[in-house]
């Protein structure tokens, strides 16, 4: 497997890019592994990458329905950030920005990590106490963060209305100077190219159909190209728990599957070098380095496998898109897709040995596990590793559903369209 480097670019650009070897094989399942992955998108394949990189557990096979980067890793607006409230939030998610820190050096592949920023607008004198409280937080546990007033919050983004005739008048922001975005299917290759040069055998077009069983015990998997076995077998399918999980007997999870949209606008010139959020509803928006504006909002708010939303939440987004930059009023969109969201009853993900034995379990991410990526598959690789959860990721049990120790970031209960 060729490593990357100047000079290997070098190399092939005078060879007219004909040497290039593919990133991953394309093996065919073997009759056992010591651990399956179930799903093939970015926790699922960070989850490989470490096992074998932290554990020296290689004999892993992932399984992935279709081809790499297809689900929500290739679907998403591509922010990190770290900017939580809660202890048990910033402490893993600042973990996750250590990751992404080294993770283009620790892959020799360029995830394109931007520390662009992220800024949340605050709209009322009450969300900048709110903001202060949670910045404090963050830099108590680790994490980076300022509090901006007007002033400032309209130097750093020209192009917001910052008049106090707006329809949602800014009155400062709070700035996660650390936080920024990345090239997500970077992601999704550069883990897929590291754990299958340690040895991970990555097995696209393969669907799991089923659970195989010793009782109680998971003991492997049926798929649509054989049954495969394993002593340990994970799942890591985000928006698609609910329907696998199933599979294997379990029909009841603290889990709803949403469509979330994202959009493209067409390409501008350097317009916004951070990542900005509206406060006052749903929006968040950057500028990727080809010049389109990226940015989403709320979930279309029913249960859906469909990857596709309707035509209210564009609505809703483009107006307070608007109402943030009314500049980009005539800006014409370009595209834009719809991704299955994995929502948890509060918010806060699930990374956990069972829930039967032999089976691991790694949920929950809402709009949010884009950012994990890293740590997520960190932690997770642990949790199968060790049989039981680290640290940082202890908190994150199926059963605090049933125990009342709820991880509600946001305060807002069990109601997803709301976190
Ligand atoms: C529009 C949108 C915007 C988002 N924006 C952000 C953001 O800005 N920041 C952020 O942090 N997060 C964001 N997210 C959330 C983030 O993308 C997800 O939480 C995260 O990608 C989910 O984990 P994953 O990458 O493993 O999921 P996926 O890539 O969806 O991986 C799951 C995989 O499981 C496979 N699978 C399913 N069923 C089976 C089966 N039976 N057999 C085999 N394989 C199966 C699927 O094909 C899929 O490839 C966004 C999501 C969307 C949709």
């Amino acid at each position: 497997m060729a490593e990357y480097s100047a000079l290997s670019l070098l190399r092939n650009a005078f060879s007219g890019n004909r040497d290039w070897k593919p990133a991953w094989r394309k093996p065919d399942p073997k009759p056992a592994y010591d651990v399956i992955i179930v799903g093939g998108g970015g926790h699922g394949l960070s989850t490989a990458y470490y096992l074998a990189a932290e554990h020296g557990i290689s004999n892993v096979a992932v399984i992935e329905r279709g081809w790499l980067g297809q689900g929500n890793i290739g679907r998403n607006t591509t922010i990190v950030r770290s900017n939580y409230l809660l202890p048990e939030s910033v402490r893993f998610y600042e973990h996750s920005m250590k990751l992404w820190e080294n993770l283009s050096h620790e892959l020799n592949y360029n995830v394109m990590f931007s520390q662009r920023g992220v800024l949340n607008l605050a709209h009322t004198p009450s969300q900048m106490d709110d903001y202060a409280r949670r910045g404090n937080a963050m830099r108590l546990n680790g994490a980076d963060a300022e509090l901006l007033s007007r002033e400032e919050v309209a130097r750093k983004v020209p192009g917001l209305d910052v008049s106090a005739s707006a329809r949602f008048p800014i009155v400062g922001g709070l700035l996660q100077p650390r936080a920024g975005t990345a090239r997500h299917d970077a992601v999704a290759w550069g883990f897929a190219r590291g754990a299958d040069r340690r040895g991970v055998d990555i097995i696209e077009n393969c669907e799991v159909t089923g659970f195989l069983r010793d009782g109680d015990r998971i003991t492997g998997v049926r798929t649509t190209r054989g049954e495969i076995r394993a002593r340990k077998t994970a799942v890591a399918v985000a928006g698609m728990t609910g329907h696998v999980m199933k599979l294997a007997g379990i029909d009841k999870l603290p889990i709803e599957s949403h469509v979330l949209q994202a959009f493209v606008s067409e390409s501008l010139k350097p317009f916004v070098d951070t990542v900005v959020t509206f406060g006052s509803g749903h929006l968040y928006m950057s500028q990727s380095d080809k010049g389109g504006l990226v940015f989403g909002g709320d979930i279309d708010g029913y249960n859906t496998y469909a990857q596709r939303g309707n035509l209210p939440i564009v609505e809703d987004v483009m107006s307070e898109m608007v109402a943030m930059f009314p500049g980009l009023a005539r800006v014409r969109l370009l595209r834009s897709w719809g991704g299955i969201m994995d929502m948890s009853m509060d918010g806060s993900p699930i990374i956990t040995t069972g829930p039967l034995p032999g089976m691991y379990l790694n949920c929950g991410w809402c709009y949010g596990g884009f950012k994990a990526t890293p740590a997520s598959g960190w932690a997770f690789a642990y949790t199968i590793a060790r049989d039981q959860p680290h640290a940082i990721n202890a908190a994150y049990t199926l059963d605090r559903f049933k125990r009342g120790i709820l991880i509600d970031e946001k305060g807002q209960g069990s109601t997803p369209r709301l976190h």
